[in-house]
This record gives structure tokens, sequence and C-alpha cells, in this order.
């Protein structure tokens, strides 16, 4: 609540590694930017965006830059409304200042308790693993006809994990599925799908694929079963999204298989998955109460719905920020010559970056594009979250279940691994390119105008 702190630290946040010393990271981000056009045009691309992208779903950086400046306008206009709510809770608390950049997060908090007031404890009970998973196991019957039966007589690598075969309707195996849901120590934490074995064609015969998710959730007490959050929950749906393109996968070579896909495609069979899951119908399914079985109440599911627009022109604009930032270094034709800063701040200036925003990610803190693998790449994280909403309103339109879309996505998408161009494989199953409009209304996007 101490404004003058809060400036303080946010301060030092937005200027790590940028404050003139041995650990200052300016120089570094030019250079490497530098030698990443370099090698591109001795390769013979015009710049590194084009070396990195031409095996992406985007295929140009023009592709992917069009997307996110389709976006940028409706997010920034959100995000202004959402600064003058911002500032109308100021004038409350008696400032009259302009809202600034270390107001936002304090003030969007408060707004979200006077508003929504949404209790993680509430919610908890209705979302027990056990339930979950029966969830999970029912949208892929309903989906797929999969089958699902666990297996008691097969090695595992520690006590908690589950087996369990996976079969089509009709009885025939499709894989084995290993799940390890809880933290222990030595056990790295965050969640994730890997493959023990890879699906291939052998012989003219098809080798059934091994795969595992791995989570840490929440673990059984002594008087509770293990009882997740909603995040938690979508993080289950996701993962076995990931699974099921490993299970499902059905293709010749096994440098092709499941999740060998481009970075801008492997999200959509993980992220679609997430919108069964917080689809009330489908929830009501699932999330019922560890202890009297009831159903999950319509109001708790409405004010999950509710908050779950709120922030989200912030949320989306410092997002598209550091995606266009991205863009803007690794689109250069030739050297770039300013500094980094200076290089950070024409970039955002381009697009009209509000000065109470900055980039999720500032030059000097660029952590996944100059050290992890996402140089030109940052933008792939929204490219699959219009692909999953836009997916996803196809179901949403002709039925949650609809057994010929459901067909066509495990024909085109979950069954093809990287053997095909992904623009190509959804268009055959939609029969049509995606369109950024379903994801704006699922962030509230589409409300200002
Ligand atoms: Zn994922």
């Amino acid at each position: 609540s101490n404004r003058k702190l809060r400036q303080e630290i946010w301060n030092a946040y937005q200027m790590r590694a940028n404050n003139g010393n041995d650990k200052d990271n300016k120089e570094l981000a030019i250079k490497i930017s530098n030698l990443r056009g370099e090698k591109a045009r001795l390769l013979g691309y015009e710049t590194h965006a084009d070396y990195v992208l031409e095996k992406s779903m985007a295929k140009n950086p023009e592709t992917a830059t069009k997307l996110l400046m389709d976006l940028w306008t409706p997010a920034l206009n959100m995000a202004n409304k959402e600064a003058s709510d911002i500032k109308e809770m100021m004038l409350k608390d008696g400032i009259k200042d302009e809202v600034q950049p270390y107001d936002w997060r304090y003030y969007t908090e408060k707004i979200r308790k006077e508003r929504f007031n949404l209790d993680e404890q509430e919610m908890k009970p209705y979302f027990s693993l056990e339930k979950t998973r029966e969830g999970v196991f029912t949208v892929c019957e309903k989906l797929y006809g999969l089958q699902f039966k666990q297996l008691n007589n097969v090695p595992k690598y520690h006590e908690d994990v589950t087996v369990w075969e996976v079969t089509e309707a009709n009885g025939n195996h499709v894989g084995i599925l290993y799940m390890d849901f809880h933290p222990r120590t030595s056990k790295r934490g965050g969640a994730w799908m890997t493959s023990y074995r890879t699906q291939k064609m052998e012989n003219g015969k098809r080798v059934a694929p091994v795969v595992s998710i791995v989570c840490n959730f929440t673990k059984p007490t002594e008087n509770a079963p293990a009882l997740l959050t909603f995040d938690e929950v979508s993080t289950f749906f996701h993962e076995f999204g990931h699974a099921l393109h490993g299970l499902l996968s059905n293709v010749t070579y096994e440098s092709l298989a499941g999740t060998s896909v481009p970075r801008d495609f492997v999200e959509l069979p993980s992220q679609i998955m997430e919108n069964w899951a917080a689809e009330p119908e489908v929830m009501k399914m699932y999330a019922k109460h560890y202890k009297t079985g009831e159903i999950i109440p319509d109001a708790l599911i409405e004010k999950m719905q509710k908050a779950g627009t709120f922030d989200q022109g912030f949320v989306t604009t410092e997002y598209l920020a550091a995606s266009i930032l991205d863009m803007a270094y690794h689109t250069q034709k030739a050297d770039i010559t300013s500094d980094a800063e200076t290089f950070e701040k024409e970039a955002m200036n381009k697009i009209n970056l509000p000065s109470t925003i900055i980039p999720r990610y500032r030059s000097t803190y660029f952590n996944h594009i100059f050290a992890g693998g996402y140089s030109a790449g940052y933008y792939s994280y929204i490219w699959s979250g219009v692909l999953d909403t836009d997916a996803f309103e196809v179901f949403k339109i002709n039925g949650l279940f609809n057994s010929d879309y459901a067909k066509s996505f495990r024909k085109n998408v979950l069954e093809k691994g990287g053997t095909e161009d992904p623009m190509e494989l959804y268009k055959s199953f939609k029969g049509a390119e995606p369109s950024v409009e379903p994801l704006l209304r699922k962030r509230g996007l589409n409300q200002v105008k």
C-alpha cells in the first residue's frame, strides 16, 4: 500500500541487468542480435526471423507479426479501459496523479478482490484429482472413443506412479500411459509430457507409444484426497492433450511422430483440452464435491468465468509488446547501431505502447529470446492461443463432442505428427484458416471499440 515503495520495487524490477555494472546485458543483447543477423545472411536469409520461421506454421515474420498486430489494438483499447478503472480506484485512495506502471498490479488486485472475491478454498473440494482424472477420461472417450484401464502388473519407477493401457472403443491397443502426479524430494518442479517409446512403423506394423505425464499437484492429506486448484485442473487437461498427441500418433518415422511438430503448432493439442475443462457442461460431469458428490453450483462456475476475462487487456498488451520487441530484434536486415535502451524505446514507440505498461520482458532480461530457444518465436504462445480457441469454437458451434469434428481433429492433427505442413493440417481439420475472433471473445477483448 506504500506507493513510494511500490515505485522503488518496480524500478528495481524493470532495470534488472541494466545498471551499468558487470551484470549489464545491454551490449550483449545487441551483440547477440547482430551475430544472429549475420549468420542468417551468410545462410542466404534476409533476417534471423526468416531463418528461424522457415519451418514454423507461420512460415515468415510477416505472418507472425500480422497476427500480433491484429490483436494489438483490441488489447490496447481494453488496457486503456482497465487503466481508467484503476484511476477511479486511486481517487478513492485520494491519489489524483495519473496511473503509473507501479500502480497497475496493486490496484488490479484490489479491483479483482472487490469484483470477484473468488476463493480458491471454496472451489477446491469440487476438483479432487480422482474426479478430474475421470473427467479427462470421459472427454477422451466422448471425443475419440478411447478406453483407459489401470495396469498393476507393469514395472514403474516409483510407487506413486499409475500406469494405464489405452485402447480404442473396439479394444484395439493404442499405447501405454504413465501418470506421475505429486511432488517428492529430487523430482523436478512443473508439469510436462514425455515419451519413453515414440510411435513408429516397423515391418508394416505400428509400434505402440509409451508416454508419460508428470505433474506436481497438491498431495492428499490424512483427512482429504488430493484436491486441485482450477489452475492445476487446466494443467492436467493440458498435459493430457500432449499425451494424446503422442498416443494417437500414426506415422511411419519416429522423428516425425507425435509432438515432433513446429513450436507454434505443438500447443494446439494441449491447449484445446483446457477449453473442455472450463466448459460448464463438461465441468458438471466431473466437478463433484469429494465428500457429498454435489455437482459444482452454477453460481461458482459463473464467478470463475467472469473472473477469467479480468485484466486481460493488460496481460495481452504486455505480452504482445514483448513479442513485438522480439520480432524487432530479429527482423533487422543490417547491424543494429543504437544501444539496447534506444532500440527498445523506438520499437515500443512504433506501436504506441502507453507509458503505464512495459513489455513483459525488457531487453536486458528477455531470457526466452536471448538465452532460451524462443528468438523470433515468443509470438508462438499467442499463435497457439488463437489456434486452440478457433479450433474449439468449431466444437462450441457444432456440439462439444461432435463426432465428425472429433474424428477430423484426430485424423488431421493428433495422428499426423510433423508429417505435413501444419497450416494444411489445420485447414483439413476445420475447412478454413484460423481466425483471431474467438480469442478476442475469450479474453473479453472485443468489448471495447
Ligand atoms: Zn504444453
